[in-house]
């Protein structure tokens, strides 16, 4: 006798860091901004029009995506915008890579990518890293895959690669649509939205979740030629007509239009990662050079879990992965200086 179960879509699902609640501890485990959103943000807050909740969202995002426009110096056709980029990507994979080959990504990555894929159903090969952590250029060239995802600078590690090195990449593979996930590009990396002039086949993505420090909004968006996001548009129209909403379409607008606070805020935070990476050096970890606003480190002996859970005791929060590559390293978010000085205390105190 057959059972509904057997129908079921059986999969293993993304397992996001910890949201632990209250106030009295340090939360460096999900990337998030260690700063409040600009107060323009507030302001604009304070004037939404509640009346407008009786009606349906605008499903095409136009004044965010004319935002956004205005501040790349690109047309409105050039963006899509989602729930956060998870939501942007999330549809990326299903509307570009449906092609019988293998999609490739590195093997140690943002971990939603192989999620997607298998839920999808899309083929999927993970590409080896480096022995330095870093991508390998030339494994990304045969031009023979069914898609390609690069997160730059990479996740977990903070590495940033050159931009000449994604032009390779989506030069070599004018057959597939190349996906660059610039969740934390701001913090020091090199931006492919140059390449967009030259290859249809490129994706960019962006998040406002880190360097707008909003990730509670829930706004990403992607940056492509007029034919690739007129595609994923099909797709996200053809399971939700609505994923903005009214609120996060008008915050949105306010954190783009103010700069100054944005460039200011990432300044800050850069500082601090600098600050950070000395002073764990100082205790011994290895530091891998990071270009986002997180290091990936690795404490002299290795044991990266032991300090991960003394941490998590003195709840101090950082991230722990303990696949095969990464179980001897801490995933560490940068917070502000006064929440980084607690994170060197707790160590000096192990
Ligand atoms: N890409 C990378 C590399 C990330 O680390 C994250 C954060 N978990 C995301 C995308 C998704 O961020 P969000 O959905 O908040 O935009």
């Amino acid at each position: 006798m057959s059972s509904w179960q057997e129908n079921i879509r059986k999969v293993t699902p993304y397992v996001p860091g910890e949201q632990p609640q209250g106030t009295d501890l340090v939360k460096l485990n999900t990337n998030e901004n260690p700063y409040p959103p600009s107060t323009q943000v507030n302001e604009t807050i304070a004037k939404l029009d509640t009346d407008r909740y009786s009606r349906y969202p605008d499903p095409t995002a136009s004044e965010l995506e004319e935002a956004l426009a205005r501040y790349h110096g690109l047309k409105k056709e050039n963006f899509f915008v989602g729930t956060g980029s998870d939501d942007v990507l999330s549809t990326a994979f299903l509307t570009f890579f449906n092609s019988k080959k293998e999609i490739i990504f590195p093997d140690v990555t943002y971990s939603f990518y192989p999620v997607w894929a298998r839920v999808y159903g899309i083929p999927y090969r993970e590409v080896p890293l480096d022995e330095n952590y870093r991508i390998r250029v030339e494994d990304y060239l045969s031009g023979d895959v069914g898609g390609i995802v690069i997160a730059n600078p990479n996740a977990p590690t903070g590495i940033s690669m050159p931009v000449s090195e994604i032009e390779r990449i989506v030069q070599a593979n004018p057959g597939c649509v190349v996906i660059v996930d610039e969740a934390y590009v701001d913090y020091g990396g090199e931006t492919a939205l140059p390449l967009l002039e030259k290859y249809e086949n490129l994706l960019v993505v962006r998040t406002f979740s880190k360097s707008r420090a909003m990730a509670g909004a829930r706004i990403g968006y992607a940056i492509g030629g007029k034919q690739v996001i007129s595609a994923l548009y099909d797709v996200a129209q053809s399971i939700n007509s609505y994923t903005m909403t009214y609120a996060s379409l008008k915050i949105g607008v306010a954190s783009v239009e103010d700069d100054e606070y944005f460039r200011s805020r990432i300044n800050d935070v850069v500082a601090t990662r600098e600050r950070t990476v000395k002073e764990l050096e100082k205790r011994g970890f290895t530091v891998l050079p990071s270009a986002s606003n997180f290091i990936f480190a690795r404490p002299s002996d290795g044991n990266a879990k032991g300090i991960f859970e003394k941490l998590r005791e003195k709840s101090i929060y950082v991230r722990y992965f303990s696949a095969d590559r990464t179980k001897e390293f801490l995933r560490i978010t940068i917070g502000t200086d006064e929440q980084m000085d607690k994170l060197f205390a707790a160590l000096d105190s192990m």
